[in-house]
């Protein structure tokens, strides 16, 4: 990174917080659906009138513990919600319930790649608090809309372990990946429901660390990437040029490239917290940590790493293949399909996992934990096997693809009404072979001189007369031994 910020080095935490995925909000039973009217989901509870009391929604706590062991962290057996104190339109309470002294898990790490290089930046903890509602601005006034108000969160707290926007950004996606993956948050970044504040210092190596800046609401990973890199950049220029800096909150334009000042900010002793006398403590067995435990699916980074050395895929692929829940979803189903068939008959897997990255991704549409694709495990499996038993070429999988792409039609079937076939008539390709290497001499010497890599060249032109139908591995034979007679 040296190159990246000079003789300097970015120090860099991130705070996330993410919306769980409960159908109700975390103290009441207001069921809040993005998009709807405003102020359609309030109760008592949510908008803090006197007398209403929080009582804490089971769901989110299971789904708070399921984020966090997911992430490494040691569950507290005991944690305290308390008030963070604040005033602002959006929050009708006058504070905000949260966990400050003691939050619900610790000490957790993620894994990170970037330029090939393997990091575990490290979570200092996470804890379970309420959302606000939103104040929407208009030119002469602002409304407030408290639907979002009371709605579960965690705020995942990572130690200053990152020292690039690159690093920070790699982060966002493996942790949003993970939450998705155990099914906790739609990782929705329009929406909100997954959204980054970062803290941004910089210092000479082994030298003392310089005052943050907090970078706020930055909605997507390439921005939150840039931003940090200008942040930085912008703070050694200040110090460079005999400036200091004052704690502050910082928002980023992405077309001008820069960020600016929002606030200066005071730090957390501004918000008088306490615990809050309304709910008790949160007592989290054993039992209950060790049941969630035991619910939790293979994480996206085993899965890569499993994908790689047992199933033997590139790691490129392996990424590609476990990008959303549901590729993985599908390729697997399409595996557990293709194996009940004889080994010896058996689709390989790279056939799979190609096929997928090359056809069926282009054509998926993902929205948060859903997605629609264009094709199914059955039909893929059955697809991939007309081609490996010779039915079809290669070449025409992908016409099948298109004409079966997001209906129920069976391959087979579609085979069948389009009349098509692999070419595989050896007498015809003998005699395309044969017209072939008369009226390609110069390429046929070559070949004949040992230059055998020619033979992809007539191959193809094979291919390109049959209009991909010719079945590749008699084209191969056919022309092999034509060639080697003609010499
Ligand atoms: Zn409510």
């Amino acid at each position: 990174m040296a190159a990246l910020y000079g003789d300097w080095e970015a120090v860099i935490g991130l705070e996330v917080h993410a919306q769980l995925l409960t159908r109700t909000k975390l103290f009441c039973a207001c069921e809040p659906r993005f998009g709807d009217p405003p102020n359609t989901h309030t109760c008592p509870v949510c908008l803090g009138l006197p007398g209403a009391l929080p009582v804490l929604n089971d769901g989110a706590v299971r789904l708070a513990v399921r984020a966090a062991l997911a992430l490494g962290c040691t569950i507290q057996p005991r944690s305290v919600f308390a008030r963070k104190n604040y005033f602002y339109p959006d929050l009708p309470k006058g504070y905000q319930i949260s966990q400050y002294e003691l939050p619900f898990a610790l000490a957790g790490e993620l894994a990170i790649e970037v330029d090939g290089e393997r990091q575990r930046p490290r979570i200092l903890r996470i804890h379970m608090e309420e959302d606000a509602g939103k104040n929407v601005h208009h030119a002469s006034y602002s409304v407030v809309d408290l639907n979002r108000a009371g709605t579960p969160l965690i705020e995942i707290v990572g130690e200053p372990d990152l020292r690039s926007g690159a690093q920070a950004a790699e982060y966002l996606r493996r942790l949003r990946e993970v939450l998705m993956a155990v099914g906790v948050n739609d990782g929705n970044l329009e929406q909100g429901s997954f959204r980054c504040d970062a803290n941004v210092s910089v210092r000479k190596p082994g030298g003392p660390l310089g005052v943050r800046a907090e970078l706020k609401n930055i909605n997507s990973f390439r921005f939150v990437e840039e931003a940090i890199d200008v942040e930085a950049k912008r703070q050694i220029a200040l110090y460079e040029s005999g400036g200091h800096m004052v704690q502050q909150t910082r928002g980023y334009n992405s077309e001008k490239k820069e960020t600016y000042l929002l606030r200066e900010k005071e730090g957390d002793t501004g918000y008088r917290y306490f615990p809050d006398p309304d709910l008790p403590a949160l007592h989290l067995s054993a039992e209950l940590v060790q049941e969630i435990a035991r619910s939790l699916p293979e994480l996206p980074d085993a899965r890569r790493a499993r994908y790689v050395s047992e199933l033997g895929l590139t790691p490129y692929a392996a990424g590609v293949l476990t990008g959303h829940p549901k590729i993985s979803e599908l390729f697997e189903r399409t595996l557990e399909i293709v194996g009940r068939a004889p080994e010896a008959q058996r689709v390989e897997v790279v056939k799979i996992a190609n096929f997928i990255q090359a056809e069926v991704l282009a054509g998926v549409r993902t929205d948060g934990l859903e997605a629609t694709l264009p094709i199914g495990p059955q039909q893929l499996a059955e697809l991939l096997e007309l081609v490996r038993a010779g039915t079809i070429s290669g070449k025409q999988a992908k016409e099948v693809f298109a004409k079966t792409a997001g209906t129920d039609r069976s391959p087979k079937e579609v085979v069948g009404s389009e009349g098509l076939a692999v070419m595989s008539d050896p007498g015809e390709l003998e005699r395309l072979a044969k017209e072939l290497v008369a009226s390609s001499p110069k390429q046929a010497t070559q070949y004949r001189a040992g230059k055998t890599n020619l033979l992809g060249f007539f191959v193809g032109q094979i291919m390109k007369a049959t209009k991909g139908s010719a079945d590749p591995a008699l084209v191969n034979d056919v022309l092999k031994r034509v060639l080697a007679e003609g010499g």
